[in-house]
């Protein structure tokens, strides 16, 4: 994808600070980041979300990489906690559109929100749900 800024990460066009590299994915240092430390982990190939990446292979390769990285950060900053976050599509938040996953380092009482009001369902509701959902 020639107009894709991690296409052009990926192929070292755009510099990046890489913090992990194998034949499939790079992780970098997200630019504008939540916390210090946060990590984006990007695949080489161009895919644009998580459902273009079922039955590929980066699907079961991917996440060695996150627990390793999600590793490389507890010891480097020894944070309280750390999110992993995925995007797809505008409404969810994405607004880079080639599959990446972030690595958030979080510390007690930090600025990060990540949150969301819980709703309460009756269960008739949760049962609609349930009785809606592909199996
Ligand atoms: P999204 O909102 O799509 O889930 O996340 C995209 C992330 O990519 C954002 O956190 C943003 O800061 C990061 N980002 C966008 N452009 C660049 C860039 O050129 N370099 C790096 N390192 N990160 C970027
Ligand atoms: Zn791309």
């Amino acid at each position: 994808m020639s107009d894709c800024i991690f296409c052009k990460i990926a192929e070292g066009e755009i510099p990046s600070h890489t913090v992990y590299e194998d034949d499939d994915f790079k992780a970098i240092l997200d630019i504008s980041p939540a916390n210090p430390g946060h990590t984006v982990i990007i695949p080489k190939r161009h895919v644009e979300n998580i459902f273009e990446l079922e039955n590929t292979d980066l699907c079961e390769k991917i996440f060695p990489v996150v627990a390793k990285l999600s590793n490389n950060l507890k010891e480097s900053f020894n944070p309280d906690g750390l999110n992993v976050l995925q995007n797809n599509g505008t409404a969810a938040g994405q607004t880079v559109f080639h599959f990446h996953i972030h690595l958030i380092p979080r510390y007690n009482n930090d600025s990060v929100q990540i949150k969301w009001t819980p709703k309460e369902l009756t269960q008739e509701e949760l049962k609609s749900v349930f009785d809606s959902y592909v199996k």
